[in-house]
This record gives C-alpha cells, structure tokens and sequence, in this order.
C-alpha cells in the first residue's frame, strides 16, 4: 500500500511512544505521524501511565530503560490492566544482549527492537502487529452475515453495498463484529474506543450508537445493535 493511500483514509491508528531520549521520541514521533498515524508522547513510566488514563492506544513503544522505572516493569502494568493488556508492545532498547531480549519477550512484550532503530523497520514491524492486533485474517477482512469490514481500504460494505462511516462509528463496528453475540458493557465499549477519558460521558455511547444504527438502517439492519436495557449493546441477528 502507497504512503498516499494512507494519508487519504480517515483511518488513524494511535501509537504511545515511551521514551525518555527527547531527539529519538521527536523522531519516531515525526516519522509516524508522516505515516499517518496518530501519536502520543511519554518520557517517563509515570507520564506514560497518565497518558494511558486518556488515551487507548493501538500499540505502545517502550524503551527499555526509562527514568523512573525499567520498561519491563511498565509492561507488567500494562499486561496486569484489564483495558489495555492486549495491547501490542514493542520494546525498544540500546542493549544489543540476545538475554535481554528474550527476557522482554517472556514480560510480555510482543516484539524487540535494537537501538538505533531504523525507522523503516519500526513501521514495518508496527504495521505489521497492528494488522495482527486488530482480529483481521490474512485478506484482513471481518465478515459477519453480509457485514464485511475490510482493513487494508477501510471500507464496510452490507450486503455488497458501501457503508458510509465516520471514524468513531467504524471503530464501534468493528467492535462489534470482533464480538458477534456479546453483550458489550457500555463502559467496556466507552473504554476501548475513547480510552478511560473521563471527559467521555456514557451518553456519547449511546448517540454513537445511534449513528451507527442509522447508517445500518439503510440496509435494514438497524435492529442488529441490540440495546441490553441498562447495561450495554449487542451485535445479534435476528
Ligand atoms: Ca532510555
């Protein structure tokens, strides 16, 4: 896929970067959002715990020695939080010793890369866990009884027909199609596709779902969001 591609679709992953070397953050920083991709800055454990209190990243870099704490360790955290333990992590790290990175490996991260890291790498290795990450299959494509969402053109289509959506909305239903049949707490989705802002009330779930609901109508498909009175939503058909 071109560059340009990319920067044409509304589609925008967010990446946390966790490093306390301001030249090399600004850099990956730079390079990834020339990709396309939304950025998020932490040079410190802490900082980087605070932003995860707003933020719910598609994938986190974490250098492996940070001021405050080992990046380890801020794995463990992240690994021990039920929101955000499935997200992708690359560790990066100046140590070169294969023992070093098989221990960050086994703490959970998902891959490792070498400081200096070149970039090319880093965005080949972040796509690539981003494809993985997100549930698609090799076509990376979600197809759930005519709904087919596919990830390379960002596109859903219902029953062969184009579904128009915004960005919120595309990310609900792919929530959804990740999760036929399950009731999703509101909180859950307000978690996975806001992060735990507290600045998102419950509300902006439910007119999301709305929207949701009204681009689906268009193909009669409206009742699938199914409201569970009082606890959350359910993709179901019926
Ligand atoms: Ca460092």
């Amino acid at each position: 896929m071109s560059t340009l591609t990319k920067k044409s679709t509304e589609m925008q992953n967010n990446i946390l970067i966790v490093e306390d070397d301001m030249a090399i953050r600004e850099m990956m920083a730079f390079s990834l959002r020339r990709e396309g991709f939304d950025t998020f800055k932490a040079a410190s454990g802490h900082e980087a715990l605070e932003q995860l209190n707003q933020v719910n990243p598609d994938l986190i870099v974490i250098d492996w020695g940070l001021p405050d704490m080992s990046g380890i360790d801020l794995i463990d955290m992240i690994r021990r939080d039920e929101v955000i333990r499935e997200v992708p992590i690359i560790m990066l790290t100046a140590r070169a010793e294969e023992s070093d990175k098989v221990k960050g490996l086994e703490r959970g991260a998902d891959d490792y890369l070498t400081k200096p890291a070149s970039m090319l790498e880093l965005m080949a290795r972040i796509r690539a866990h981003l494809r993985r990450s997100q549930g698609f299959e090799a076509n990376h494509q979600i197809e759930y009884k005519g709904i087919v969402m596919d990830a390379d053109a960002h596109e859903v289509s219902v029953d062969g027909e184009l579904l128009s959506l915004s960005l919120t909305e595309y990310k609900l239903l792919k929530l959804f199609l990740q999760n036929p049949n399950k009731l999703l707490a509101r909180d859950h989705i307000l978690n996975h596709i806001w992060g735990r802002n507290t600045f998102v009330e419950d509300r902006t779930v439910d007119v999301h779902i709305l929207r949701l609901r009204k681009a689906l109508k268009k193909h009669n498909k409206e009742k699938w969001i199914q409201t569970v009175r009082g606890v959350g939503y359910k993709l179901i058909n019926q």
